[in-house]
This record gives C-alpha cells, structure tokens and sequence, in this order.
C-alpha cells in the first residue's frame, strides 16, 4: 500500500475525530490513524462543552443535541456545602453562554457516525505507525499495513504521544501526585442545571448535570485519599458524597464504576515542528478543575483547520501554509489556562489558615466584581480571545 493524502492524523480520540472533521471541512482529504479499532471505548468521563465548542460541532454536521445537558447555573464554594464564600454565574444574559454537559461516549458516538459518513476522511484502525521521515516536500509514515504520504502530520495521539516524542518536542511537566474519580450517579431530585463545584481540602468536588435525574462526580485531591475513596464500597462511598454534597440531590446511586486518573500540567515547548503539528492532550494536559482540556484541544483543532482552508483556497502547500499562525495562535490561550488552572489547583491544595481565607475573599470578592466576573465567564464559554471560523 502507498497511498497519498494532504493531511494524515495520527490519534482518533476526541480531539483527533474532530481535526479530521475540521480538516475535511477546510477542503483536505484526510487519512486518520489509531492504533485501536475506532470504537466507543471504555470512558466513563463526561465533559463540559465551551459554547465555541457547541458550535463547532454545530457547523461540523456533529448530532449532539439530544445528548446535551445545558448549564443553567454554576456554584463554586470553598468550605461547607453552605458557606458563605461562594461565586455564582446565572445564565440569565445569555442563555447558553455557560454551555452543556455530554457523556464523552455519546460525543464519540456523533462524532464517529459524521466521520463514517464524510468521504474526505479515510480512517486506519487498527493500525501501528513505526516511523515517520520528512521528504521531497512530504511527510511520510511507515506503518505495519504500507506506507503512507501527506503534507501535513498531525498529532492527536494523546499526553503520552509517541509522534511528539519522535519529532523531538520536548515538553514541561509538572506531576501533581493528586488525582480525580470520576463516576455517574442517578439521584432523587433534579438538578436544574446546576453545576456544583465544592473547594475541599487538598483539592475540589465536582457536580456536573446530565441529561434526566443523573449527574457526573469529578472528585479531585491528593493521590491516597482518591485511592482510597476509590476502594470503599459502593454504601460508604455514597454517603461520604453526600455528606461533602450537603445532600442537595437526595438519594444517589452510582451508574458506572469509579475510575481515577492520575493528573500532571504538561505543555509542549512549541506546538508544531516543520510539516508536524500537535492538537489536544499530545500539545497540553491541564489540570481539570476548570473543565477545559478537551475545549483546548478542540480549539487547536478548530485553529488549525483555519490555516488548512486558507492553504487549499490559495492552492499552497498545506505542511508550510497552515501552520504560520498556529503556535502564535495556539501558545497564549493554552499557556494562561495551564497556568490559571495551576493556581486554582495548588491553591484548593492549600490549607494553610492564611493562605485559605485569601482564597475564600478572593472567590466572595469575584463574586461582586461584575466586570471580573464576566471576564472569567468569557474565558468559560471560550470567547476570551480571537474565535476561529468554525467556533463562529
Ligand atoms: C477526570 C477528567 C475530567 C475531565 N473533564 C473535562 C471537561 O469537563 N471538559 C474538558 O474540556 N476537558 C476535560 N478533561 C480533559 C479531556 O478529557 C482531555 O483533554 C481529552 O479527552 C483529550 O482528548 P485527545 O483526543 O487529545 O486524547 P486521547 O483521548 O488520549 O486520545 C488519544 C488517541 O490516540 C490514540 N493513540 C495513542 N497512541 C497512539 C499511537 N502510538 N498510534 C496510534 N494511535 C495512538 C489512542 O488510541 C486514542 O484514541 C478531563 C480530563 C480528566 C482526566
């Protein structure tokens, strides 16, 4: 087999579904690589989707909206269920501006189905990339079933990546020995839409609403406690739960079986590397108290398909042309959120007297600050920075 393409994507996750659909779009025939049959997967995971998001899935044909679960309400607390200390962001201006939730096998799904259904795109799965060589104006990959030759290599194969570290980017990492069990619950009374996120000590609580009486947990903290939490069985897991929730949804029950993952800040040192370029977790891993990784990833994605579309119009080689703006474009929104999301982790970690009370006037402080406010809320929904044509 030799077969040529304009781009080739290696990683048909979230993030490397998307590129190929965005690249598609933008006018380039795509060849999408995985190491794994393209499947559901075993993820668990739910995300929180960025309005920028929603509409790039929108304008990409992407079929979620029976599956979304959209924020009308959003509470972030340090200390007791209760306290005083709190910052709260109503979607009374403008609806829709704090975005939805989506079980991460339901987005796979619509996301599958549109690449199926997109000629542009040719998926090889399973299959294992062994090499890759830059050559007379192309990129070109050894794999065990041929080789195969484009313009343009993109990256999507995750925060272990195997072509980032071929390519020779090195990266900053920070291991943060914490980790986050995520898990499904059903409960006794509805959400309203609310999504609850409780400051604890040595990390936070997550609530986030799904569609009908269920909602995903994202517990994050200190390494130990989360493998412990993890052992408990199901009774004495749910009531300790219940008792940091203030029992606000009444009685729960888990609807799929916890899973921890363990967490690291990890952000390459440049975002591509002559015809390579790297989208989602293979450029960055943040922290995911703020619930912003994959919206990252898939703002890479969107960006990237940018310059891929000004490329194919111009009729310029998509391995040079598209990739002109991409690591300006792409270094200061992930470098701010992995260092906001940083700061906000470290800190929830901190429980010194002091350094506690100035995190709790901050958070009540924010919450009065209208013009802050809305800034953080900008920077939640994605439009904190120039848009890409696909988020538009
Ligand atoms: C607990 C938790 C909660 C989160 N919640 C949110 C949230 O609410 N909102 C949000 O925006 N983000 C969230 N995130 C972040 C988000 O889940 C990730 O950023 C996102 O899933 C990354 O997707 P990806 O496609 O880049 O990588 P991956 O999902 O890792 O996909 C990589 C793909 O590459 C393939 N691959 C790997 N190596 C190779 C190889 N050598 N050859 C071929 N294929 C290969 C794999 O099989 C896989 O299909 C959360 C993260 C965690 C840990």
């Amino acid at each position: 087999m030799k077969t040529e393409f304009d781009i080739l994507i290696i990683g048909a996750g979230l993030v490397g579904l998307t590129t190929a659909l965005a690249c598609a779009d933008s006018g380039a025939k795509v060849a999408l690589l995985d190491r794994a049959a393209l499947g559901l997967g075993k993820d668990s995971r739910a995300s929180a989707l960025a309005a920028t998001s929603l509409r790039l899935f929108e304008n990409l044909g992407v079929e979620i909206t029976s599956h979304l679960q959209p924020i009308h309400d959003m509470l972030v607390t340090d200390g007791a269920p209760n306290s005083p200390w709190q910052l709260h962001f109503g979607d009374t201006q403008d609806a829709g501006s704090l975005g939805a939730i989506i079980a991460n096998t339901d987005l796979k799904a619509a996301l599958l189905q549109r690449v199926a259904e997109t000629q542009a795109i040719q998926p090889f799965a399973p299959i294992k990339v062994e090499n890759f060589t830059e050559r007379a104006g192309h990129i070109i990959v050894d794999t065990d079933q041929g080789e195969l030759t484009a313009q343009l290599l993109i990256a999507a194969d995750g925060r272990e990546s195997m072509t980032r570290h071929k390519a020779g980017i090195t990266s900053q990492r920070f291991d943060y020995d914490a980790a986050s069990l995520v898990t499904t619950l059903s409960h006794e009374l509805p959400h309203e839409g609310l999504a609850w996120q409780r400051m604890i000590k040595g990390g936070a609580l997550a609530v986030l609403p799904l569609p009908g009486q269920h909602s995903q947990i994202v517990w994050s903290g200190p390494t130990a406690g989360i493998k412990a939490a993890e052992a408990l069985d199901e009774a004495d897991f749910l009531a300790l739960l219940s008792e940091k929730m203030g029992g606000y949804l009444g009685a729960m029950q888990c609807t799929a079986p916890r899973r921890s993952y363990a967490l690291r800040l990890q952000v390459a040192d440049r975002f591509h590397k002559g015809r390579i370029a790297l989208v989602g977790d293979a450029a960055h891993s943040i922290h995911p108290l703020a619930g912003q990784g994959l919206n990252l990833g898939l703002r890479d994605a969107a960006a990237l398909a940018d310059g891929v579309k000004t490329s194919v119009e111009t009729g310029q080689d998509i391995g040079i042309a598209a990739l002109l703006d991409y690591d300006l474009w792409r270094n200061i929104d992930t470098r701010s959120l992995g260092l906001l999301t940083h700061v906000m982790a470290q800190n929830s970690g901190n429980d010194r007297a002091v350094i506690g009370h100035v995190r709790r006037l901050g958070l009540a402080l924010t919450n009065r600050a209208t013009p802050l406010k809305s800034a953080l809320e900008k920077h939640a929904s994605g439009q904190g920075r120039e848009v890409p044509n696909l988020m538009r």
